[in-house]
């Protein structure tokens, strides 16, 4: 039976603008996090598998073969959706990624900075993320004089204490005329909180999933 609804039946095969080579670009992102994780290419055969399995089935360019992605690694890609362009020239796939999408064994095949030019971190759960990431390293690798690390060695009663204290410091700034205060205090009780996530095993995931159902 067919695995996915086509949701708009305007988009066929034939409707789709193919390159040169009779194939079409998909670009595929982690349905989740938005994270692109690869580019790889269909022809016919792989879009009306893709559809009828729900796994993502390309060309392989290199092998000149239809191409179950995870079918030798296991690193299947779930579809969740699949998006068409303005020009119907390129596809997106939103896709469950089992492991890595990358054959080198990394979660994206974009794993290497090419150019860069040094920016803000815009989007705000992007640096809760890379805070929490550094204090899940320091849990796995401590560091010489790292504070994390000493609230780790001291124990959960000692990150609990900071909790609590941090906390009313946050009571205190919202009465303190001065705006600037209350935002070291909520920095401060949000990187205590990342503390007590990583010593409970906890993701923000799980915290944003559980918000978001409510
Ligand atoms: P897999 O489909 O994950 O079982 O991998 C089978 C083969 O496909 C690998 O040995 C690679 O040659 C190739 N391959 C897998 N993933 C990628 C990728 N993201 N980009 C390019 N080639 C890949
Ligand atoms: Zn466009
Ligand atoms: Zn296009
Ligand atoms: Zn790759």
């Amino acid at each position: 039976g067919i695995f996915l609804d086509t949701l708009q039946p305007a988009f066929q095969w034939r409707d789709l603008k193919k390159g040169a080579d009779g194939l079409v670009p998909v670009i595929v992102q982690d349905y989740r996090n938005k994270e692109v994780l690869m580019l790889a290419y269909m022809n016919e055969e792989a879009f009306e598998w893709t559809l009828a399995s729900g796994k993502m089935t390309y060309f392989s360019r290199s092998r000149q073969c239809l191409w179950i992605k995870g079918e030798t690694s296991g690193h299947f890609q779930y579809v969740k959706e699949l998006r068409i362009d303005c020009d119907e020239d390129t596809l997106l796939a939103e896709v469950e990624q089992v492991g890595g999408a990358c054959h080198t064994g990394n979660r994206s095949c974009f794993y290497r900075e090419l150019a860069k030019k040094e920016y803000k971190n815009r989007n705000p759960l992007g640096v809760f993320e890379d805070v929490y990431q550094v204090i899940l390293d320091r849990k796995a690798h401590p560091k010489e004089g790292s504070y994390t690390n000493y609230l780790f060695d001291k124990g959960i009663d000692k990150i609990l204490k900071k909790m609590g204290e941090e906390c009313t410091e946050i009571v205190i700034a919202a009465k303190n005329p001065d705006p600037e205060e209350i935002k070291y205090e909520m920095a401060d009780f949000l990187y205590h909180m990342m503390v007590l996530m990583a010593q409970k095993d906890m993701t923000w995931e799980e915290i944003t999933d559980e918000l978001a159902n409510r």
